[in-house]
């Protein structure tokens, strides 16, 4: 057994909050992937994390995804050979979730496993276009601006299922899912409904044949309210400050 530190007490409370809120919709947990944001982590929490058997890491500027990744697979590396390969996840996987630039869509192409902000024709088009030069498959999630705020970023729900459809016909976007943020508010209420609407959009579109077998993602929910957004049908929870403490930067642009 690792001896426990503040990261690994935090890490335990938020699975086993996980679970409950799992168990309580009657759901199975693994069906539940805790995405660690590690936006406001140190150095030695990101080489924490993933020792304590996290494998899915998300981080929302691109510049800052370039930086930690050859610097993670390093430290993989070093792992395997010299230290204990057992205690670090056989793949770590990177998911993008900031607000994406379309000329930053070529340097991040090769770095990540899933962007799950994908909010615009033009944006997909560009991924379509260098992923086929790669001859990867990129699987994206749409993002939906379910509380419709004009501040939120997102598709908005109206335009959201012809924007699947357009998505689903790229050869070299895997459309696998659907991402949203609840509004920033204490009221459980309003971030219910957000991650209930999303989470209709999601059924309409597989009513309409979008996506197929691998659509299957909802990608909702954070520090403040992922009980919630479990009980609603979140398949993937993006948790940051409450594993690694910081400030909240919700809206982090990858603005340079
Ligand atoms: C920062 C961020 C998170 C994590 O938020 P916390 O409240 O720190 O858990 C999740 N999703 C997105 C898109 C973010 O930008």
């Amino acid at each position: 057994m690792a001896k426990s530190s503040p990261l690994s007490e935090k890490l335990d409370e938020i699975r086993s909050r996980i679970a409950a809120a799992a168990a309580k919709a009657g759901r199975d947990a693994k069906d539940i992937t805790l995405i660690a944001v590690t936006k406001t982590a140190a150095p030695e929490q990101l080489r924490e994390i993933v020792q304590l058997g996290v494998s899915d890491l998300g981080e929302s500027r691109v510049q800052v995804i370039a930086q930690r990744i050859p610097q993670m697979t390093e430290f993989l590396a070093r792992q395997r050979t010299h230290g204990d390969a057992a205690a670090v996840p056989a793949k770590v996987r990177w998911h993008m979730i900031g607000h994406l630039q379309r000329n930053k869509v070529k340097p991040l192409l090769p770095l990540v496993d899933y962007i799950h902000s994908i909010d615009s024709l033009r944006l997909a088009e560009e991924i379509e276009q260098y992923a086929g030069k790669l001859g990867k498959r990129m699987p994206v999630l749409l993002e939906i601006n379910a509380s419709e705020e004009s501040s939120k970023s997102g598709v908005a729900v109206g335009a959201s299922v012809h924007l699947a459809e357009q998505i689903d016909s790229m050869a070299n976007v895997a459309l696998v899912g659907l991402m949203t943020m609840a509004p920033l508010t204490e009221d459980k209420e309003k971030c219910r409904f957000v991650f209930a609407r999303t989470h209709e959009i999601f059924e309409e579109m597989k009513w309409h044949k979008i996506g197929g077998t691998h659509f299957r993602h909802l990608s909702m929910g954070m520090s403040n309210d992922y009980e919630t957004a479990i009980a609603e049908g979140a398949t993937m929870v993006r948790i940051g400050t409450s594993l690694f403490g910081g400030k909240v930067e919700h809206e982090a642009e990858d603005g340079e």
